[in-house]
């Protein structure tokens, strides 16, 4: 186990097993383009190591170059894409292959594939030395990829956390031992999301709220909100696929955070099953779920109470509220038992002020 600044990190592939991959990738260029003098050109800073060993196995005429994307990595104002180093002028009518350390969600990619849109290359062709094909989402296929990796945060061998850890041969995955996945469970009104706030504080967690994301993204006119808009004025559940890659991508979109609130997620025993089965191969797990108990009366008083100020259309009509506590009744109230089988299961009077319902959840959490 070692440390980088704040994140313990655990062995993942020793220097053999990365070697192999490189020549991997090498011997499957080198069968393309033996008579062919490619540009091989890395993108800084991941893929120093990488380009380095890979050349050493590269047996035929080549030459080698660099690229580097601002730390940005984003279209500036104007559409064109930054780098801090160009691209080399002596492309024109070359076959050009990019070196990569890693594709993920093939954003870098993606701002590659535009800066050699504008060039007249020959042919032009990407290498990865590692490639998160779960969570590659872009249109263009992976040429060459010398190992096909799950979705965890790595470093070593040119891969840094924070810049630190590029100088190690092996290659270290984040530890998520360290982790505290917390499920808030609770009616509508429990308390889940003012509880929330003070709790990713305490903690450093990352808090998700898949009624704040719906809400968001209803607000900001997206496909998704267009979605999930008629179903919450009627107080239904979202489907549940939807709802499911949803929260999946926010928790793909916060790989470093010390632990995540699921509050509002899971609502049915589909969306725990798909939980458990996510996180698992993410070596990641729920810790414990955490139920605030208020009965109806209070809950509806707070929703009306709530709905005046925020707003919220759903809290400002009984009928609408009615029906979401018969659709928690129907299809929510069953994650009690998954949970107690699990024996995560621990349930908090939601009844008091604010820090008295703090603590009542502190105390749980510090028992863990
Ligand atoms: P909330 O803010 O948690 O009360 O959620 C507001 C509304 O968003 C709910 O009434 C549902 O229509 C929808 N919603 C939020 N979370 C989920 C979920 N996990 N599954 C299905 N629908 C959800």
């Amino acid at each position: 186990m070692i440390q980088l600044h704040d994140k313990y990190f655990k062995r993942f592939l020793s220097e053999k097993e990365i070697l192999l991959a490189v020549q991997r990738v090498a011997d499957q260029v080198a069968a393309d383009y033996k008579d062919k003098t490619p540009i091989f050109v890395g993108v800084l800073n991941g893929s120093f190591m990488f380009v380095s060993d890979f050349l050493k196995a590269y047996p035929h005429p080549c030459e080698v170059s660099f690229v580097k994307l601002s730390s940005y990595q984003g279209l500036t104002s104007t559409g064109i894409v930054e780098t801090l180093l160009d691209l080399p002028d002596n492309i024109e009518g070359r076959s050009v292959i990019i070196l990569e350390d890693i594709i993920d969600t093939g954003r870098t990619l993606k701002e590659l594939v535009h800066l050699f849109s504008n060039t007249n290359v020959k042919e032009f062709k990407i290498a990865s030395l590692f490639y998160k094909a779960e969570v590659y989402n872009g249109e263009y296929a992976i040429d060459y990829f010398g190992l096909e990796i799950p979705d965890r945060f790595i470093v070593g061998y040119g891969l840094d956390y924070k810049e630190l850890g590029r100088n190690f041969r092996e290659v270290y995955q984040l530890n998520q031992k360290h982790m505290i996945n917390l499920v808030l469970f609770g009616k509508p009104g429990a308390g889940k999301g003012t509880q929330a706030q003070f709790l990713k504080e305490q903690y450093n967690l990352q808090h998700i709220s898949t009624g704040d994301v719906f809400r968001y993204n209803i607000k900001n006119g997206t496909d998704l909100g267009t979605l999930a808009k008629s179903y919450i004025d009627k107080g239904d559940l979202v489907p549940d696929e939807v709802t499911i890659k949803m929260l999946e991508d926010e928790v793909a979109k916060n790989q470093e955070a010390d632990g995540f609130i699921f509050d509002g997620f899971p609502r049915t025993v589909a969306q725990a099953e798909a939980l458990d089965n996510f996180l698992e191969s993410k070596d990641m797990k729920i810790n414990a779920t955490i139920a605030l108990e208020a009965n109806d009366e209070v809950l509806i008083q707070r929703l009306l109470e709530r709905g005046k100020v925020s707003g919220r259309t759903d809290d400002q009509d009984k009928d609408k509220i009615r029906n979401r506590f018969d659709e928690y009744n129907s299809k929510t109230a069953p994650l009690k038992t998954y949970y107690e089988e699990q024996g995560k299961f621990h349930s908090v009077n939601g009844i008091g002020t604010i820090a008295e319902i703090t603590e009542r959840l502190t105390k749980v959490i510090e028992g863990l």
